[in-house]
């Protein structure tokens, strides 16, 4: 056997940052599912987008409570 790769976090520039999604707001909710996807696949860079996207998300005022 010769087992799995370890996961590779050395080259993680993105520690973990990550801004509460808003409850109610639908595009934080889609950000951190994207996020996890993207994260699941290895894709730092897009998963580090959508925490970006997240933190400077100006949320509907609904959303907001
Ligand atoms: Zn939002």
């Amino acid at each position: 056997m010769t087992g799995m790769t370890p996961p590779v976090h050395l080259s993680d520039p993105y520690p973990d940052l990550d801004p509460e999604p808003v409850p109610g707001c639908d595009i934080c909710r889609e950000l951190v599912k994207q996020r996890a996807e993207a994260r699941r696949l290895g894709e730092h860079g897009r998963a580090a987008m959508c925490t970006v996207e997240l933190g400077q998300h100006s949320h509907p005022k609904e959303a907001r409570k």
